[in-house]
């Protein structure tokens, strides 16, 4: 059950939306140098065909913005840059073409500097994202000092103040943009810990209606940071919070890309372009090597279809069937064999090799006649149908 979206207000990023009744999009960047334009391209169209929507990327140096007007030219989706310290950085990057700047105003001395990126955005008609995160909330002139203080505030579990503080510096960062009358704004307060972040994002939404940027900042390798991402941003999205998204891992940033997809997908907040995997955990009464198969299913469904078909790989038939119910397409273990359902009829049954060639061979025809318009997705999928085999003395 979710509760309505938060109606904020809407921003334009190239030809995407941000905020308002626009699509939640995903945001990922790139992780290799921007100036290396023939990486830098082929990272962002990758990027863009696992299915982001806009991809940013860090203009450090003067190189790496003089060739931000080529690398955008080879691209299909907006590139937004990343700025920090260097105010002529994000200068450059507006007159190169950028569809968005991203800025932390705190690690801009000069509100002069401030101002003047500003107005380069206004005059280019593009918007800035705000991001502050937890570093942002202490002075960094001194960095010992800076260090003690946010040891501190986590030492002491004091939360509630440490949001007080980034919403406060968020307050103190608008007031610059706002006295200037720009409005063309998007919102980011990063944390580490996904309770703080759903914290703090909840309070930005009460207090603002600019549209919010959600992310957990560090939040690692994916193993573990893709728990830490999914808890604060799937909680987040649920009541409604948030307007785009980039959830980050020390990882190759394609697979921000795919679990955003996915997290979108299982929240239907996104329509799925590809198929829906769905697999048993496997247990003692498995009758073929699961794991494999599944990924080998996988890897081959993300090449091959393009339509959102349901796939079940189960691993015996005890309760595969009932757990497949409303797959499109299902293959059920029995006896090192598979056997095989397409819209709720049995169409084959296989020894264990010649599973994932037949399951494709079902996906693709399957997705043909429904290009064709000779049957619809999800009419006479799998319910429970037991089939008529033995595993191990269970017969179904
Ligand atoms: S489908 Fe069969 S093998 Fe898979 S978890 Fe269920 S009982 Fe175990």
């Amino acid at each position: 059950m979710y509760m309505s979206r938060k109606m904020t207000k809407q921003i334009q990023v190239g030809d995407i939306a941000i905020g308002g009744e626009a699509p939640i999009s995903i945001q990922s960047m790139t992780s290799g140098y921007t100036h290396d334009v023939d990486k830098c391209v082929e990272e962002i169209n990758a990027l863009a065909n696992a299915g982001a929507d806009i991809v940013r990327v860090a203009v450090p140096e003067k190189k790496d913005t003089v060739v931000l007007k080529d690398i955008i030219s080879q691209v299909s989706v907006p590139v937004i840059a990343d700025v920090h310290f260097h105010f002529q950085r994000a200068l450059e990057a507006i007159e190169a073409g950028v569809h968005k700047i991203r800025l932390n105003p705190g690690n801009i001395s000069d509100v002069q500097q401030v101002h003047a990126v500003i107005d380069a955005c206004k005059d280019a008609n593009i918007p800035i994202r705000i991001g502050v995160n937890e570093g942002s909330v202490v002075e960094r002139k001194d960095k010992q000092k800076r260090q003690k203080e946010l040891a501190a505030l986590f030492a002491d579990h004091k939360q509630g103040h440490l949001i007080a503080m980034m919403i406060a510096k968020v307050e103190e960062y608008l007031e610059i943009f706002e006295a200037r009358d720009f409005y063309d704004i998007c919102l980011s307060a990063k944390l580490m810990d996904a309770r703080l972040v759903i914290d703090i994002y909840q309070e930005l939404s009460k207090r603002f209606d600019y549209p919010l940027h959600l992310g957990v900042t560090h939040a690692g390798p994916r193993e573990t940071g893709s728990i830490r991402s999914i808890t604060a941003l799937g909680s987040l999205l649920s009541q409604g919070i948030g307007d785009t998204i980039r959830i980050s891992y020390a990882s190759n940033p394609i697979y921000e890309v795919e679990d955003g997809v996915e997290l979108l997908n299982c929240l239907g907040l996104r329509e799925r372009v590809g198929a829906e995997l769905i697999a048993c955990p496997s247990c003692g009464r498995i009758q073929v090597d699961l794991f494999s198969l599944v990924n080998d299913v996988r890897n081959q469904l993300k090449n091959d279809i393009d339509i959102p078909i349901k796939v079940a790989v189960m691993g015996c038939v005890v309760n595969g069937p009932g757990e497949a119910e409303g797959a499109d397409v299902a293959v059920f273990a029995g006896d090192r064999r598979g056997i095989i359902y397409v819209q709720g009829e049995r169409v084959a049954n296989v020894p264990e090799e010649e599973i994932l060639i037949r399951l494709l061979k079902e996906c693709k025809n399957l997705q043909e006649r429904i290009r064709n318009g000779e049957t619809k997705l999800g009419s006479k999928s799998v319910s429970i149908i037991p089939p008529t085999v033995t595993v191990e003395g269970h017969s179904k």
